[in-house]
C-alpha cells in the first residue's frame, strides 16, 4: 500500500497518467495530478476520488511547455509537501504543430524532455529527503526511430519541408532514457531510483488524435489491437510500487520486465 506516501503524476488528467494516478489513490497515496487544464484536472480528480474513496487527490497546475510554469509548480510542491515518494514523468505530446514555446524550443521537445528534466531536477531535494523514492520516466519504443541529434530540437532551424514531428518525438524519447541512465548514476547511494519504460501501444488521445500521415489513415483498423489505458498504466505502476524493483535503477522496462533499449 502507499498510505503516507506522496505521488506526482504529470498528465494525470487522462490516458495512461489517469489510470496510474487512480491506482496510486486506490493504494492510499496522497496523489497530485500535475495538469495543464484546470477543467480536465479537477474533473479527473473528482472521478478518482469517487472511484477510490480516497479524498487526498489534488489537481495542481503544470504546463511543461513553460519553464516558468515548471518552476512555479515545483516551488509550490516544495512549499506544501513534506515528502515526495513517487514522481511519474508521464505527460507527453506527439502530433503537435511546428510551433515554438516562449522559451524558444520546439513544443514537443520542451513538453516531452526539457520540461520534465527541469521538473525532476527541481524536485530532487524533496525526493532525496523522502528516500527510498522513485522516479519513473515514461518513454516509448518510438525512441528506436530517433537519433541523438540536438539540432532538431531547435525551433529556429526547423523550417524545411522534410521536418518530421515523429522524428522529434522519437528523439525526445531517447532523451527520456538517457536522462534516466544519468540520473541513476548520479543518484547512486541516495535511495532515489530512476527507471524508464515503454507503456505499449495504448488506446489514448496521443495516438487516436494524430492528425496526419499513414498512422492516421490506419487508425480505425489498428486501434482495436491497442492496449487499454488500464493495461498501458501497468508498467508505470509496477515501477512505482513493486518491491521487486525497489533497488533497480537506470533500467528500461516494457510489460513489467526489464527490456533492451
Ligand atoms: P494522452 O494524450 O492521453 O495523455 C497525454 C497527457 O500529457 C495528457 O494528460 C496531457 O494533458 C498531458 N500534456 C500534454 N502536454 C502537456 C503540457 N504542456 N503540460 C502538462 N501536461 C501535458 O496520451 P498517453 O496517455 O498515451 O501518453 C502518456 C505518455 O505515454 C506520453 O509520454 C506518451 O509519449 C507515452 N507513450 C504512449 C504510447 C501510446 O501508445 N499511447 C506509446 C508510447 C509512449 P492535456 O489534456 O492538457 O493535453
Amino acid at each position: 500500500h502507499l498510505v503516507g506516501k506522496v505521488a506526482i503524476v504529470t498528465g494525470g488528467n487522462k490516458g495512461i497518467g489517469f489510470e496510474t494516478a487512480k491506482n496510486f489513490a486506490e493504494r492510499g497515496a496522497r496523489v497530485i495530478l500535475a495538469c495543464r487544464s484546470e477543467t480536465l484536472g479537477t474533473a479527473a480528480r473528482d472521478e478518482i476520488i469517487a472511484a477510490t474513496g480516497n479524498s487526498d487527490v489534488h489537481y495542481q497546475h503544470l504546463d511543461l511547455s513553460s519553464l516558468a510554469s515548471v518552476r512555479a509548480f515545483a516551488a509550490g510542491i516544495i512549499k506544501t509537501e513534506k515528502r515526495l515518494d513517487i514522481l511519474v514523468n508521464n505527460a507527453g505530446v506527439y502530433d503537435m504543430p511546428n510551433e515554438k514555446t516562449k522559451d524558444g524550443l520546439l513544443l514537443a521537445a520542451q513538453t516531452n524532455h526539457f520540461g520534465p528534466f527541469l521538473l525532476t531536477c527541481l524536485l530532487l531535494p524533496l525526493l532525496k529527503t523522502s528516500a527510498p523514492s522513485r522516479i519513473i520516466n515514461v518513454s516509448s519504443m518510438a525512441h528506436r526511430r530517433g537519433t541523438v541529434d540536438l539540432d532538431n530540437l531547435n525551433a529556429e532551424k526547423e523550417t524545411s519541408e522534410t521536418f518530421s514531428y515523429s522524428k522529434v518525438y522519437a528523439n525526445t524519447k531517447i532523451y527520456n532514457i538517457l536522462m534516466t541512465v544519468e540520473l541513476a548514476e548520479r543518484l547512486k547511494g541516495t535511495g532515489v531510483t530512476a527507471n524508464s519504460l515503454h507503456p505499449g501501444v495504448v488506446s489514448t488521445d496521443i495516438l487516436l488524435k494524430i492528425k496526419s500521415g499513414w498512422t492516421r489513415a490506419l487508425m480505425p483498423y489498428i486501434s482495436k489491437f491497442f492496449k487499454t489505458q488500464w493495461e498501458g498504466a501497468q508498467t508505470s505502476i509496477y515501477l512505482a510500487v513493486s518491491p521487486e524493483v525497489e533497488s533497480v535503477s537506470g533500467k528500461y522496462f516494457a510489460d513489467c520486465h526489464e527490456a533492451n533499449v
